[in-house]
């Protein structure tokens, strides 16, 4: 009645209606417009939509791991720096004597940590499209604006749109996905060397397929004056362990690290990643199988009426199909998930993303496309 309670005794929960008139008053509207990164459940499906290793680490190394990380005093922080990982991945990589690391959270936070840093008022992002969509989603949750120039039909490079662009737009950030995704082609080097030449700001050249291409810009990393490249251990089989780094000079890398969350790599995997870098011929030997694996798929599909297949470095096959949303749902049907890129930009129209697997889900795979409507 007359007796107002103060309101941490207050029984009962907050009415919903004044939560969402809150909210509504609070966040941004073009956050609000947003939808969140949808993640599609996957259990008992073949998984071929999101470019995962189809392949366990080898169980020798999975004992030694378990070892190793049973001893991490989980109750300290993590060293913020990650000297030890950055160490495991010099010795490792064609880094060029005098550049720079600096570790992210996968190569999202990379991708988010790069956009935070040039993101003054007026900042434009220019990226080619389709491409990776975490450029721009990066770029809108910072505020900077956001130029994409469309690929040519066969998804190369439109070098001239894409100069054109850059003298237009001055852009502080370009991004060139190098393979693609989700074409899965490798842009020409040569075009490349000329948007390098051309951009006012910094190319960041995102090597996320490195290990199924054929060729790389981290040993050239210090011979251009603007040229970062990020890379992650992602897709060569270690997805769950959020690793991603980029290499730059010194001066770049410098400028990331005030951006980047203190302790943003956990120390299970800075405990792990010199563990299973000292096995990467492990790693080798899958994405060797991934990528013979690949060329089984490709022949195969190509040989099938109604499918077109685009040439691919990745471990990933784009192809195009009659009916991309029958075909989605008909593989759907028999158990196999692959990524239905139908609608997602014009130039990918009709086509289907599918994800190199292990042998006997490529089996399944092309089992179940050939009774594809
Ligand atoms: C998968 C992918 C990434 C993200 O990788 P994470 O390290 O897992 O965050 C970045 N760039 C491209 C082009 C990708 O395809």
């Amino acid at each position: 009645m007359n007796d107002p309670r103060p309101p941490s005794t207050r029984a009962g929960p907050v009415d919903a209606a004044d939560v969402r008139s809150r909210v509504a008053s609070t966040i941004r509207a073009d956050v609000r417009a947003l939808s969140a990164y949808h993640v599609g459940r996957a259990e008992g499906l073949v998984k071929l939509d999101a470019m995962e290793n189809p392949f366990a680490l080898p169980e020798a190394l999975r004992e030694r791991l378990a070892g190793v990380l049973a001893e991490v005093p989980v109750n300290r922080y993590p060293d913020g720096a990650g000297d030890a990982v950055k160490d495991a991945l010099a010795r490792s990589l064609p880094l060029p004597e005098g550049a720079a690391l600096v570790l992210g959270n996968g190569s999202d936070e990379l991708i988010q940590l790069l956009t935070t840093a040039i993101a003054a008022p007026g900042a434009c992002v220019l990226a080619p499209e389709p491409s990776f969509v975490m450029y721009r989603l990066n770029a809108q949750y910072a505020n900077v604006r956001y130029v994409a120039v469309p690929l040519h039909a066969d998804f190369s490079l439109d070098a001239d749109a894409m100069l054109a662009a850059i003298a237009r737009e001055r852009p502080r950030l370009v991004w060139l996905a190098y393979p693609n995704n989700p074409t899965g082609n490798r842009f020409a080097p040569a075009t490349i060397e000329r948007i390098l030449a051309a951009a006012p700001g910094l190319v960041v050249v995102d090597e996320a397929y490195y290990a199924f291409a054929d060729d790389s810009f981290l040993p050239r990393v210090l011979e251009f004056e603007n040229l970062v490249v990020v890379r992650t251990l992602s897709k060569i089989g270690l997805a769950g362990l959020r690793l991603g780094y980029a290499a730059a000079h010194p001066s770049w890398i410098a400028e990331i690290d005030k951006v980047r969350p203190p302790y943003n790599v956990n120390a299970l995997t800075q405990a792990a990643v010199p563990v299973i870098l000292a096995a990467a011929d492990e790693l080798a030997r899958q994405a060797t199988t991934i990528r013979s694996e690949r060329g089984r798929l490709v022949q195969a599909l190509a040989a099938l009426r109604d499918v077109c297949v685009f040439p691919t470095e990745t471990n990933f096959v784009l192809v195009r199909v009659p009916d991309a949303d029958a075909w989605f749902s008909s593989l759907r049907n028999a158990g196999i998930l692959v990524k239905n890129l139908h609608g997602y930009h014009p130039l990918t129209s009709q086509c289907l993303r599918i994800t190199v697997g292990a042998p006997a889900e490529n089996d399944a795979l092309l089992a179940a496309i050939r009774r594809c409507p």
